[in-house]
């Protein structure tokens, strides 16, 4: 019955007229009493307290202010009017501005008589200005009740220019809250509102929305994020089950002839424990009943190649075949190449496509695969071509998974009647608190060592004035033997712009490093793949001693010789990739450099990277600040943030509640799987009307 109640379009809830109605449908997403009690606060303001306008600063927020309307008028500019007041109190004047609604607040508002208003305070061309200020004459503000901790609704300019301010959602919630009556359905069991001493469900919604202390807004609000957080891993564990019950893999039952000998013979090097702990959790996952889906993160350098390769051989070793798919050219050539090695030496057939392999290699390829005489094969985009078809994949790998859309990554899944175990990798390391939320439902594999004798990187920053300084030591790096990269930014938006400083960079740094003596190298977007070849090659090579570059380079390019990363504009580099590119140095036993050049303007949040960058090397901590910076909608892509659309808590600010909440939801479906226990019946019933709407918000009742 109560949750019929909450379903009550919001038309109906008493001060909502059709008018009303439409606009917080439109502007808040609030269609029924449910919507409307899931509005929670951005923030809450003391209303007890109350500013003179000599108090007023630049960028003050909201204020409370007593005084009085000395004058009105009209202003008309071009096609706009609005709507002036002057406003005094006893230290001062400010404006109050109104664009809308004229008419009415001309007859309404009175001159000289005290009120107090409360609203944004803009500063501009010397006034300070409240525009569409919410008043209340003083005689009637002195008998309403106030509370130090008033709620702050998410508000638009529409709604607050149409006269529902932030006291109109305050009265409808008070409306509200006595139509419900406390009668807000329970969500959790009691063993876990005991255990965590958790507020009930009708208190906390209560106490959200009209705190009655600090202390209890700060356990209702706990008790809510708990709640949130905690159905969404109750989901994702299920789902993370579920898909281990449901969805069969192919058993690779034995670990063959091609895996031991290349493991007894021809390592190139001994494995570190953290790729020996990680190649066994994946051989586990394949030797299992269930498909695999598994995610494989180490640090740039951290050795992911060799990890796949051995997964790669445990397929082939059952007779699938298997694929490797990276993001660009380069870096599937490049493991093309390492791979070709190894495959060599095991007569492993391998294959490379991209999008400039010629039609007739395309044509052998897509017969070899078809017919199963093709066992490896190794490439960009090109593989989710429609027309590649494989005769039995076992395995597909993805590297630098962030770089694939979530619609590309399923592609290659559906490749099969059945679908191949998947591992996908990355060097860009998800903060733990993220991983839990957004690849909850995966399981992840980290490599957290490098391999030995790798030195720390040393970063510095240098500002452009000092590229004398900079220059010199590369020619001293150069002179040792060593090789240099130096990478300018790409963007999409300015990809024409990018290209001329590119140019004007490669010119300049001609100029300052004469052929014959020094030989350049040059890539970017704009050459034809077999330009981009040729030039990576001497690079690769050692005939050249300097790439010049965009950050085409970012991902996997292997030049153990190379000791220096010089990023031009590196405040236009966002932390991960900055981490990326100096990834492609100290890679070999050489102390290697990173320096980051740029100009004298820097933002706030640009100084924070490049601070970061010079003071860690460690790609977890460095994960860690970019979220901080971005929010986690940023840093995952859109795609990917459907279940961080978290109505009250943060996933960065709440982590230990994160925490908590993954353990408890952990601890539920271990004791209790089907929910079948009385005391579970809340977490069932909630769980299940979960299921039938997108947000988790939806289900309450
Ligand atoms: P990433 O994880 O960035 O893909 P790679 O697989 O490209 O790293 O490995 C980086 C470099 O380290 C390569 O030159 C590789 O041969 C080397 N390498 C990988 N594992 C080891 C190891 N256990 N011991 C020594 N060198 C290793
Ligand atoms: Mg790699």
């Amino acid at each position: 019955m109560n949750s019929q109640l909450l379903q009550t379009p919001i038309d109906y809830l008493k001060g909502v007229g059709p008018n009303r109605a439409d606009l917080l449908k439109k502007e808040l997403g609030i269609h029924t009493f449910q919507d409307l009690i899931n509005l929670f606060p951005n923030r809450y303001l003391d209303r007890t307290r109350y500013y003179k306008i000599d108090q007023l600063q630049r960028n003050s927020s909201e204020m409370q202010i007593v005084g009085k309307i000395t004058h009105i008028k009209t202003v008309a500019q071009k096609r706009n009017k609005r709507l002036v007041a002057t406003f005094m109190d006893d230290t001062g004047k400010m404006e109050l501005v109104w664009f809308r609604g004229h008419k009415w607040i001309k007859e309404n508002l009175k001159l000289n008589v005290p009120y107090v208003i409360f609203g944004k305070v803009n500063w501009f061309n010397g006034v300070y200005s409240m525009p569409h200020p919410e008043m209340e004459l003083l005689s009637q503000h002195e008998k309403s009740l106030r509370s130090a901790m008033q709620p702050i609704y998410p508000s638009t300019e529409k709604l607050s220019s149409s006269g529902i301010t932030n006291k109109v959602i305050n009265t409808l919630m008070q409306t509200l809250f006595r139509e419900l009556k406390n009668g807000i359905t329970e969500s959790l069991s009691q063993p876990l509102l005991q255990s965590l001493k958790l507020m009930p469900k009708n208190k906390a919604f209560f106490n959200v929305h009209f705190p009655q202390s600090q202390e209890k807004l700060t356990r209702a609000q706990y008790r809510l994020k708990f709640e949130e957080l905690f159905f969404i891993q109750m989901q994702l564990l299920q789902k993370k089950q579920l898909h281990k019950a449901k969805i069969k893999g192919y058993p690779f039952e034995k670990v063959g002839n091609y895996f031991n000998t290349f493991f007894k013979e021809h390592l190139p090097f001994s494995l570190t424990d953290a790729q020996k702990r990680v190649i066994k959790e994946i051989r586990n996952d394949l030797g299992s009943k269930a498909q695999m889906n598994r995610l494989l993160q180490g640090d740039v350098g951290s050795g992911k190649t060799i990890v796949a390769f051995m997964s790669m051989l445990i397929a082939l070793d059952n007779g699938f075949q298997a694929c490797l798919m990276a993001p660009t050219e380069i870096l599937s050539v490049q493991h093309y190449n390492n791979l070709l090695e190894w495959c060599n030496k095991l007569n492993i057939s391998i294959l490379l496509l991209t999008g400039s392999t010629t039609t007739s290699k395309r044509k052998e390829i897509h017969e070899k695969l078809e017919n199963g005489t093709l066992q490896l094969l190794v490439g960009t985009h090109a593989l989710l071509e429609d027309k590649v078809k494989f005769k039995n994949l076992g395995l597909a790998i993805i590297d630098e998974q962030h770089r694939f859309g979530v619609a590309q990554r399923s592609k290659l899944w559906h490749k099969n009647t059945h679908p191949p175990h998947v591992l996908v990798m990355t060097a860009t390391p998800i903060p733990r608190t993220l991983a839990m939320s957004i690849y909850g439902d995966l399981y992840i594999s980290s490599i957290d060592e490098l391999p030995p004798g790798r030195k720390d990187i040393k970063t510095v920053h240098r500002f452009d004035a000092n590229r004398l300084k900079v220059f010199r030591f590369l020619k001293d790096e150069i002179s040792k033997g060593r090789q240099v990269y130096i990478v300018y930014p790409l963007i999409q938006e300015s990809e024409a712009m990018d290209y001329k400083d590119l140019m004007d960079g490669y010119a300049s740094i001609e100029r300052e490093f004469p052929k014959p003596h020094y030989q350049i190298s040059i890539v970017h977007g704009k050459m034809k793949a077999a330009d981009k070849d040729y030039e990576m090659d001497r690079f690769v090579k050692g005939e050249t001693q300097i790439m010049v570059a965009t950050t085409v380079i970012e991902v996997g390019v292997n030049v153990p010789n190379a000791s220096v990363m010089v990023i031009e504009s590196a405040e236009r580099f966002g932390l991960s990739q900055l981490h990326q590119l100096r990834g492609r140095v100290g890679r070999g036993a050489e102390q290697s450099y990173c320096i980051l050049m740029t100009s004298h303007k820097l933002s706030a949040d640009a100084k924070t990277r490049l601070e970061t960058m010079t003071k860690t090397n460690d790609g977890f901590e460095i994960s860690e600040v970019d979220l901080r910076l971005r929010g986690p909608g940023d840093l995952m892509g859109t795609q990917q943030s459907g279940v961080l659309n978290l109505r009250i808590a943060d996933i960065v600010k709440d982590s230990e509640i994160l925490k908590i909440a993954r353990s408890y939801a952990m601890q539920v479906i271990k004791d209790d799987p089907q929910l079948s226990q009385p005391y579970n019946a809340p977490i069932k019933n909630t769980y299940h009307q979960l299921g039938k709407y997108k947000n988790i918000w939806n289900y309450i009742s």
